[in-house]
This record gives C-alpha cells, sequence and structure tokens, in this order.
C-alpha cells in the first residue's frame, strides 16, 4: 500500500482533483475533475484554476490563493468558504474547494480538491423547501393527510384531520376509532369504496364523500377523500391520502339544486298552461262552428221548420267540425309529445290551396286570395298537415285583422319562391290590413299575446315552433309597405 503512487490515486479519485502550480497554472487534472468540468486533460494545461471559477467568484478564489501560498498548509474553504465554479456549458456548481501543498524539489506545488459535500447540502435544502411548499399548499387547500395500514389496523393522520374528527394529541388511531365520527347514514357507502379500493385487480383508487360528526362540539362537515390503495404481493397494504373539507361546496351545491328544481317547476306549470292554450287554441274554432250549426238546428226546430236537407246539412257540418276538432288535437298532443316528425315530399303550392279551401269552408271571411308564384317551384321536405296548420292561422289572422275595414278590397297574396344561396323555400303572406303597431312586433310570436278580445295568443307562436320542428324559420318584415308581412321557410327537396 505504501508503495502506492500518487498519480494512482490522482487518476482513481471520487473526487474531482487539479494539481497547479504556485502561479495558479494547471499541471494535471483527474478524470473526476474532466468530467465535472466538462473538459480534457489537455484543455486544461496551461489554463489558470481561477478561469474555472464563475467569475464573480474569481477576485475571492484569488485572495485565497494568495494567502495560501502567503503559508502553504493543507486548508480547506469550507463553512461558508465554498466557491462556485462553472462548467464548460456555464452551469454554475456549489462546491467546498480544499487545497494542499504539495513539494517537488524546490517547486510548490498546489493540489486543489473540489469536494461535492456541499451539493448533499443543497438536496436537503431542496427537500426542505419541497416539503414546506407541499405543506403550504396542503395548508392553503385545506387538505388532510391520512396512512392507513391495514394490517396494523392503525391510522396515521395529520393535525388538520385530527382537527375535523375532533382529536388534538393523537397521533394514530385504530381504524374503528375513525370511523366512528363518520356519519352512520354514510358508512356504508365508505366501506363499499374501500373495499373497491383493496380489489387487487381495481388500481387500488379510492374516492369518498361522507359527512363526520365532530364528537367536541356535534358540529357535521362533509368531507371528500381521495386516496390509493398499495399492494404487496397482490395484498393490499396501506391506504394513503388526503382529504378535504367540502362542506360548504356542499351547500353551494344543494342550493343550485333547490333553485334548479324551483326553476323546472315554473318551466313544468309554464309548460302545462301553454299545453292546455294550445288545446284551447286548437278546440276553439270548431267548437264555436258546432255551437253555431247546433243553434240553427235548435232554431228550426223551435219554428216547426222542420226542412229535413236544412237539419241534414246543420247536423254534417256538426259532425265535421267535431272530426276536425279530434284530428287537430291529436295531432297536438303528437307535436307535443315531441314524436318523431313525419316528412314527405310536398308541392307548397297544393298546401297552399289545401289551406285555403279550409279557411274557406269555414266561412270565415270574404277576401281576395292572390297567389304568386315562381316558375318550376321545386317540391319542399315536410309536414304537409302542420305546414297547413300555419297557412290557415297566418290566413285567419289576415282576415281577422281586415275583417273591420270596410275596404271592398280585401286581399292575401301569398308569393313563393326559392331562396337559392340557403336551398330553401321561402312563402310570404301579406294582407293589406292595418298591420302591426311598431311598438308590438317584437311581442306577437309571445305565448298569450294578443291584442283580440276572444284571442288565445297561440297561433303564431304554435307557427313558429311548428315550422321550427320543419327546419324552417317564420319570422315578420316589420317594414311591410302595407298590411302585415310574414314570412317563413321550409327545406326543399333535395
Ligand atoms: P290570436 O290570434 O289568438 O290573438 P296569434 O298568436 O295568432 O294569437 O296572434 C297574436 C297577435 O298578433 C294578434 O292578437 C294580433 O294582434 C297580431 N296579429 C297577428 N296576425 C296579424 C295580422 N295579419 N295583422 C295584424 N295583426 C296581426
Amino acid at each position: 500500500m505504501r508503495g502506492l503512487a500518487f498519480s494512482t490515486v490522482f487518476e482513481a479519485a471520487a473526487d474531482a482533483m487539479i494539481l497547479a502550480d504556485d502561479a495558479g497554472r494547471i499541471a494535471v487534472v483527474n478524470p473526476t475533475a474532466q468530467r465535472l468540468f466538462g473538459y480534457t486533460d489537455s484543455e486544461l494545461q496551461g489554463i489558470t484554476v481561477e478561469m474555472l471559477i464563475a467569475p464573480r467568484y474569481r477576485k475571492q478564489y484569488r485572495y485565497y490563493q494568495d494567502l495560501f501560498l502567503k503559508r502553504p498548509a493543507k486548508r480547506a474553504m469550507s463553512a461558508g468558504n465554498e466557491l462556485i465554479v462553472q462548467n464548460r456549458d456555464g452551469k454554475e456548481i456549489l462546491l467546498d474547494i480544499s487545497l494542499s501543498p504539495i513539494r517537488k524539489k524546490q517547486q510548490l506545488l498546489v493540489l486543489i480538491i473540489f469536494n461535492a459535500a456541499r451539493r448533499r447540502l443543497d438536496t436537503e435544502e431542496a427537500l426542505r423547501i419541497s416539503e414546506e411548499r407541499l405543506r403550504l399548499a396542503k395548508q392553503a387547500a385545506g387538505l388532510g393527510i391520512f396512512d392507513y395500514n391495514f394490517k396494523r389496523n392503525i391510522i396515521y393522520w395529520d393535525k388538520q384531520m385530527r382537527k375535523l374528527w375532533g382529536r388534538d394529541s393523537e397521533k394514530t388511531v385504530s381504524y374503528e376509532e375513525f370511523v366512528a365520527a363518520i356519519h352512520p347514514e354514510d358508512r356504508e357507502e365508505r366501506r363499499l369504496a374501500i373495499e373497491k379500493a383493496m380489489d387487487p385487480t381495481s388500481n387500488g383508487e379510492f374516492k369518498a364523500q361522507y359527512r363526520i360528526v365532530n364528537p367536541q362540539n356535534g358540529m357535521e362537515r362533509w368531507i371528500s377523500a381521495h386516496g390509493r390503495v398499495y399492494f404487496e404481493f397482490g395484498h393490499p397494504n396501506r391506504l394513503i391520502g388526503v382529504t378535504r373539507d367540502v362542506t360548504e361546496q356542499k351547500q353551494i351545491q344543494k342550493k343550485l339544486q333547490l333553485h334548479r328544481d324551483e326553476t323546472e317547476n315554473i318551466l313544468k306549470q309554464q309548460v302545462a298552461a301553454r299545453t292546455a292554450s294550445a288545446i284551447a287554441h286548437e278546440l276553439n274554432q270548431p267548437l264555436a262552428a258546432i255551437s253555431a250549426y247546433s243553434e240553427v238546428v235548435l232554431h228550426a226546430l223551435d219554428s216547426g221548420s222542420t226542412s229535413y236537407s236544412h237539419l241534414k246539412r246543420a247536423l254534417e257540418g256538426c259532425v265535421e267540425q267535431a272530426q276536425r276538432a279530434g284530428r287537430s288535437l291529436h295531432e297536438l298532443l303528437a307535436f307535443l309529445q315531441k314524436g318523431e316528425l313525419v316528412t314527405e315530399r310536398s308541392s307548397l303550392t297544393e298546401i297552399v290551396y289545401e289551406a285555403l279551401n279550409v279557411v274557406y269552408n269555414d266561412g270565415y271571411g270574404r277576401f281576395h286570395p292572390v297567389l304568386r308564384l315562381q316558375d318550376n317551384l321545386p317540391e319542399v321536405r315536410c309536414n304537409r298537415t302542420q305546414i297547413q296548420k300555419v297557412l290557415v292561422n297566418l290566413f285567419r289572422n289576415a282576415i281577422e285583422a281586415m275583417r273591420n275595414l270596410d275596404s271592398p278590397d280585401l286581399t292575401i297574396i301569398t308569393r313563393m319562391g326559392v331562396i337559392d344561396e340557403q336551398k330553401m323555400a321561402e312563402v310570404i303572406v301579406q294582407d293589406n290590413g292595418p298591420g302591426f303597431d311598431q311598438s308590438l312586433v317584437k311581442r306577437i310570436f309571445e305565448p298569450f299575446f294578443t291584442t283580440k278580445p276572444t284571442g288565445i295568443g297561440m297561433g303564431l307562436a304554435i307557427s313558429r315552433a311548428l315550422i321550427e320542428a320543419n327546419g324552417g324559420q317564420l319570422w315578420i318584415d316589420a317594414d311591410a309597405e302595407t298590411g302585415a308581412k310574414f314570412h317563413f321557410t321550409l327545406p326543399l327537396e333535395s
């Protein structure tokens, strides 16, 4: 051992070593130092050690070197005298440096050892800082930590959890003691969650929400627990996780739920009211007609005029109106139940004629219909009955609006064309009645909005819903020069 050459030790040393002359110029560098600084031995030879020190520490290094050269003796630069070196990539490394004199004949050489002990301290410091960060984050998030050891049946818990569970002193607690504070109604669900996480075929994730009742003050809090089961040889070993007090969140959720329930109730009431109104809208007209026909029959019977054909016509009118009311109700209910919409290829012109016929047969009032069609109007895809219903509504509204005018020319113009870029057909229904008061335009599609003494205010609301269900839109032209001008669109048969 004695004969072991300096160079062998130098080469094998785990610490970085540099041998320099008394002017600080590097003579040899061991492999550890080459790795540490990122330079080869030959690259470093001849340059001063100072060049390896981070620039801002060079002056300090020179001071130590001068001190050393004045009284050469082994000394360390540790404990507050560390220096920062800089490697080839410019990375700074904090190191302890010790200097030892080596005499070779008349020459004084300096062995500089770079000790990485400080790096360990750095790691400890980093760990301490990261633990501190974790503690602060835990505190900020209001997290508690638990570690449940299945074999020993004990739970380690931290201060935050002990506070919630109403136990200040103990460090560990038995599982039974832990469970005692959990609300009896929530125990089973939590137990099942643990059981599921303990299943070795699962990913071990544990998630549960439960209430705990603080035994000291009887206060109830909601806890959200999240953890993971760790397995040893396929057996559950530990459950480690965090808990969070989510009481406030739960209260907010409860309030929101109450609010939602209330809103839903109001909506249900509105839907019920609208359904009832829509049914009334469908029955209003046929009932009025049946009533009129019945009066005719009664009157005829009272007055002794029993013309067979007269009575028959009136009764047939009753039957027809009653049947129509039945069909209308049936269709309306199907629409409200949002059953599948049955559509077919249809000619818009035919539907318009059918609607005009209905209005005529109802004896609704005199008017002059004008049709303006685009040539070769393509067919549309829609539910015929529904579109017919919309047109009947629009025609009736137009007739009612014009009825009080003394004008001999009560005209309803119906235009049909294609809006090319949208691949839609457009229908425009315009009357020459009084039109709309500008202040009311915005409201006419609202359910229950009516200006008529016996109106229900559902006609336009239902019409718009029907057109939208058929893939189109219904709107009013607020700038129409005369009367009221309604537009609606329908998809063309592709
Ligand atoms: P209702 O006919 O039962 O009043 P609607 O929803 O069909 O219900 O119509 C709502 C209101 O819109 C009517 O009361 C009327 O004031 C107005 N309105 C509808 N069509 C016309 C029209 N062609 N001209 C003038 N006003 C109209």
